[in-house]
């Protein structure tokens, strides 16, 4: 179960009224049972149940269960398309354990906003899900220029462009271990971010193959070959 709040033995965890409604009515849990608890930052914590109310209850640290376990630092830049299939491009990029999830206005993208919370709680599901002690930060909606202008020194970009031919199987000749994969929206880069972006001298083109995926399917498709091509 993700808490907010810091984890450390002995620590006292006081529930909010879902997560205790969720433990005690739903899971059906009561005072001695042992909960796994992460907050993202402390790894996993076996915790013992002092307290269960209808409404709150607490929580003990009782030892650590986990380490933090930390992704390679892999960021994954996409324009936001439809609600659902956003959703599953964060759900997936967290599963897949991308550090940092950037969503980004590019000259074709169609949406003006989106719901940063909701789209970090699907985050946090998605790393309860798979057991992981880490959830990765799902920044706000930003112009992909700005990110490009704000460019981390050191960091090297994957591309994903369906207009080229360049193979994944170059990227392991780039340096650094720091990477951020891009994936456009619907209708894909306009002819100067296109330009714009190949000229970018941390930027390498790459083709995910010969047909033009979608969207969601490009960014799960990128995210496996970058780990095949890079990741531990
Ligand atoms: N421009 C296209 C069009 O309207 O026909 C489609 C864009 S595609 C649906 C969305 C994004 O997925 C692209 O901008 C690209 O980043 C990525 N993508 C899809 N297929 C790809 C491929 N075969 N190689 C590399 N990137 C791909």
């Amino acid at each position: 179960l993700y808490v907010e709040h810091p984890l450390g033995e002995g620590q006292t965890i006081p529930l909010e009224r879902d997560q205790a409604h969720y433990l005690f009515g739903v899971m059906r849990l009561g005072v001695g049972d042992a909960v796994a608890l992460f907050n993202g930052r402390d790894g996993e914590w076996r915790c013992g149940v002092v307290e269960a109310g209808k409404r709150k209850g607490v929580l003990v640290c009782e030892a650590q269960t986990k380490p933090l376990q930390m992704p390679p630092d892999l960021w994954l830049i996409f324009a936001p398309i439809k609600k659902a299939r956003t959703d599953f491009i964060v759900e997936k990029a967290a599963e897949m354990g991308a550090a940092r999830i950037m969503p980004v206005q590019t000259d074709f993208t169609n949406s003006e906003r989106i719901r940063q919370d909701r789209l970090q709680a699907h985050a946090v599901e998605a790393a309860e899900q798979c057991g992981g002690t880490f959830v990765p930060e799902v920044a706000d909606l930003q112009k992909l220029d700005r990110v490009l202008a704000d460019w981390p020194e050191g960091r090297q970009l994957m591309f994903c462009d369906e207009a080229e031919v360049g193979s994944a199987a170059r990227l392991g000749a780039a340096s650094g271990d720091q990477w951020a994969i891009l994936i456009g929206p619907e209708g894909g880069f306009s002819p100067d971010e296109r330009a714009r972006l190949k000229s970018l001298p941390f930027a390498h083109v790459v083709s995910l193959g010969p047909r033009i995926l979608r969207a969601d399917t490009a960014a799960v498709a990128a995210m496996t070959i970058w780990q095949q091509a890079l990741g531990d």
